[in-house]
């Protein structure tokens, strides 16, 4: 009978101690979340901080830009005086050069009005194979000046309707062909397709490209990264189009992937959902 008074004794002072241990770790847990909410916010403030002076900066360097471009133009167009072949050589050098400025400025504005929110979406039933066939058209003279096989094989049939914001959907493709035809070595061939299912329309791209390394490809939809061997043979990439894409094409509720190996190639898909049309 003592004995099991005793025992029941020790069994409270047990439970009690873990009771004591369980609060301790519930308030340690409260701490730990606290502390949690509180880097995400000053994270959260550093990259609006980051967006704010990106912004700013690329506003202020447009119109200087602006002011070079129409000076260029006026020389090479003869207006102040006739020029040698020289000339005109530097100076269309540093047309593209501008250019070029112009581009990636325009690059970063519109990161800052995708982190935003502010990129408007005007989505209107588009039939995808038209698309992708407009822009397969007009990468061809590119595709043969680099000696690559371009290809795309519309089906006789006809695909369901897809809901997108044309100019952005053109857009992520345009950037698609234009990477694989960039990351593809003369010789090589970059094959465009379309499927469906019930629920998607799935475009495809395969090149026989350098692939991307195993150890990278996780990154690549991150906003400015490279791959070590892309830099390697394409010194002027952004790596900003798949940051772009990524976001597009998650805006129009779909979905875009990679399927890379290292000198195998790769393949980049998008999927779109199928909409009903009322
Ligand atoms: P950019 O091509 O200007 O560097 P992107 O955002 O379009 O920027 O691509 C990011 C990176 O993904 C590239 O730098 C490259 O490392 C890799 N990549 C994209 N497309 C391909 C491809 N078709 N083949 C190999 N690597 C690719």
């Amino acid at each position: 009978m003592r004995s099991q008074t005793k025992e029941l004794e020790e069994f409270k002072a047990r439970t009690q101690e873990l009771d004591k241990v369980a609060k301790m770790l519930v308030r340690r847990d409260l701490e730990l979340s606290e502390t949690r909410a509180k880097r995400e916010e000053e994270q959260a403030k550093a990259e609006q901080l980051k967006n704010e002076f990106v912004s700013l900066a690329a506003h202020q360097l447009r119109t200087p830009l602006s002011a070079i471009k129409w000076a260029l133009e006026a020389l090479l167009d003869g207006d102040a005086g006739p020029l040698t072949r020289a000339q005109r050589e530097l100076l269309l050098q540093n047309k593209h050069s501008n250019e070029r400025m112009i581009a990636l400025i325009n690059n970063l504005l519109d990161v800052t009005r995708i982190e935003e929110g502010r990129y408007l979406y005007r989505p209107v039933f588009s039939q995808l194979e038209e698309l992708v066939q407009g822009v397969v058209l007009s990468y061809g003279i590119e595709a043969r000046r680099r000696s690559i096989t371009l290809v795309f094989d519309p089906r006789k049939e006809k695909f369901p309707r897809v809901l997108v914001d044309k100019e952005k959907i053109l857009l992520v493709i345009q950037n698609l062909v234009d990477n694989s035809l960039r990351y593809t070595p003369p010789g090589g061939r970059v094959e465009v397709a379309l499927s469906h299912d019930k629920k998607d329309v799935v475009f495809s791209i395969r090149d026989s490209g350098i692939g991307i390394p195993e150890e990278q490809k996780e990154r690549i939809f991150e906003k400015f990264f490279r791959a070590s061997n892309a830099k390697q043979v394409d010194t002027e990439g952004t790596g900003l189009g798949l940051y772009f894409s990524k976001n597009i094409i998650e805006a129009h509720e779909g979905k875009i992937w990679a399927e890379p190996k290292t000198g195998e190639g790769s393949t980049f898909s998008f999927s779109l959902p199928i909409k009903q049309e009322v």
